[in-house]
């Protein structure tokens, strides 16, 4: 099963769930849509994330 992430834009607010390849291409060139740099903080696992 592979492993999936949520990506919660910091800058544009845009939430994805993304693979293992998807986070790594984030982490490197930024938001897909508004192209801000990231860190791994932005990423957090569908399992342990929590909403409010
Ligand atoms: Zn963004």
């Amino acid at each position: 099963m592979p492993q999936q992430f949520i990506f919660d834009c910091p800058e544009c607010d845009t939430v994805v769930t993304v693979g293992t390849e998807i986070r790594t291409e984030i982490l490197e060139h930024g938001c897909v849509l508004c192209e801000t740099a990231v860190s791994a903080d932005a990423f957090s696992q569908p399992e342990k994330h929590q909403r409010r």
